[in-house]
């Protein structure tokens, strides 16, 4: 059964798919149709030479990334067991959630800003689903063969032949994706013991836990769902109409050149034969990923992936026709030809780029800003006061130290108040701390009651890291005494 969803018409809504049918009929819709396989054609091109070198690179990022390291250590590792989240120079521990929910937000208007102005070309280029879906359809080329042979054999009975290639194409899926479930494991475990605890069978419930489900992940996402979680799974592709306006640049079929569509010999007159350019060949609806004809308009299962263009434009280069039948172009493009300009200056775009550079600049500014240390203090809450032997008054408090620098070191802590002359007492006023390392002292601090000119004073604890002043952190608290 063929689909049809009108230009513009990126309505979620399944209900509102229409079939072409003649007119008056009316047409059922099976809401919960079997999935059909998509045996996708491959191709080559411009815009597939770009997906195959962004494939390329985000996969070696992948892979590497985990065994980069930074300062003596893995340089991206998110140890939710230490529960310290390192990337690079920077060092989040969980009071630092704050950053990651400010990254969040940023990488969302960085989507909006980008969608805004070229569409859905995050999905059809760098979106690990499309990385990984185009890996598991080159295995599956590989083992199976080209798309009719997939067809044929996907048709042919079980035998020794189709076992084999099934087998040869499961098993390559199955190492991809367990290589990927490592990789993803190596993000949270440090990554050089992990391997050599896998490597002697030593791997924790947790670890083993969660290699095989990267694993599984993998392997049903990009081998069995493919398009399905980019239509049924991802949100990103349903609130895409929200964001796209006439002017965002599109995959489209230019119908004015291509309509009426018929098959023709190459050579012959398609004036006289009175047919547009498009020669009907259905190349374009073969190679899509996703199975929908790119000429039935503008479709929200439409990944923007190009594969359609560069089928379009081989059949055109065979056909000694121009290139471009179907391309990247806008709404507005398409309805004004010859007459139209790309319309880089738009409201929408400027607002989430502007958003975009501040919210990035101001979270730049606030990591190279950040001190490297958290200081909290709790009153003791046994007593308001003590007197010491010695006649002096005392208050104790709990001292919670952080060293959030990638090193440990040596601190030291001091306390002054506005009002009078205090003290800490018996002068341990230093601690070392390893790096991520989080310290609980208990800290006293004295006056000479002869000096107390209030009943409840402020007094500040500063704890600064020796030899390097600007490392300090500051935490204020109250001093309470009997009298005035
Ligand atoms: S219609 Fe074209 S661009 Fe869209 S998903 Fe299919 S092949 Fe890719
Ligand atoms: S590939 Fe081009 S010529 Fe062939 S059916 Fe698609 S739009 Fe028409």
């Amino acid at each position: 059964m063929s689909r049809h969803i009108p230009v513009r018409d990126l309505s979620p809504d399944p209900v509102r798919v229409h079939t072409p049918q003649p007119a008056g009929q009316p047409v059922t819709v099976d809401l919960y149709a079997r999935r059909e396989k998509i045996h996708v054609r491959a191709i080559s091109g411009f815009f597939q030479n770009i997906r195959a070198t962004l494939l390329y690179l985000t996969l070696a990022l992948f892979f590497l990334l985990p065994w980069l390291q930074w300062d003596g250590r893995q340089a991206v590792l998110f140890d939710l067991s230490e529960r310290h989240f390192h990337v690079f120079a920077w060092t989040f521990l969980p009071e630092d959630f704050f950053f990651l929910s400010w990254l969040f937000i940023i990488a969302a208007f960085a989507l909006f800003a980008v969608t805004v102005f070229a569409g859905r070309v995050w999905c059809g280029y760098a979106c690990p689903q499309t990385v990984w879906t185009l890996l598991f359809m080159w295995i599956e080329e590989m083992a199976e063969g080209g798309r009719n042979a997939r067809v044929r054999l996907d048709h042919a009975p079980l035998g020794a032949v189709k076992l084999l290639r099934r087998a040869v194409k499961h098993g390559g899926w199955f190492v991809v994706a367990f290589f990927t479930g490592l990789a993803c494991v190596g993000y949270f475990t440090p990554v050089r013991d992990f391997w050599q605890h896998l490597s002697t069978g030593q791997l924790g419930f947790w670890t083993s836990f969660w290699l095989v489900f990267f694993t599984l992940a993998t392997y049903v996402n990009a081998g069995w769902m493919r398009e399905q979680i980019c239509l049924h799974v991802c949100p990103y592709g349903r609130f895409q109409s929200v964001m796209f306006d006439k002017d965002t640049l599109i995959i489209s079929y230019d119908s004015r050149r291509g309509d009426p569509r018929g098959s023709r010999k190459r050579g012959s007159d398609a004036v006289a034969q009175g047919l547009g350019d498009c020669i009907d060949c259905n190349m374009c609806v073969q190679v899509c990923p996703t199975g929908i004809d790119i000429r039935d308009g503008l479709q929200f299962e439409c990944i923007q992936c190009a594969a359609c263009i560069d089928a379009c434009d081989s059949v055109m280069d065979q056909m000694g026709y121009a290139r471009g039948l179907v391309r990247y172009t806008t709404e507005h493009l398409l309805e004004q030809p010859g007459t139209g300009r790309y319309r880089f200056l738009r409201p929408s775009l400027l607002i989430y780029s502007a958003a975009l550079l501040i919210m990035s600049g101001a979270l730049v500014f606030a990591l190279v800003t950040r001190t490297p240390l958290s200081v909290e203090s709790i009153r003791d809450r046994g007593a308001l006061f003590r007197e010491s032997a010695e006649g002096m008054i005392q208050n104790s408090y709990t001292l919670k130290i952080q060293n959030k620098a990638q090193t440990g070191g040596e601190y030291r802590i001091s306390a002054t108040c506005d009002s009078f002359r205090i003290r800490l007492d018996d002068g341990g006023d230093r601690v070392r701390l390893a790096a991520g390392e989080l310290a609980t002292l208990p800290v006293m601090i004295e006056a000479d009651p002869a000096d107390i000119t209030t009943r409840n004073a402020r007094v500040s604890i500063t704890v600064t890291r020796v030899g390097e002043p600007s490392v300090s952190a500051t935490t204020e608290n109250s001093f309470l005494s009997p009298r005035l």
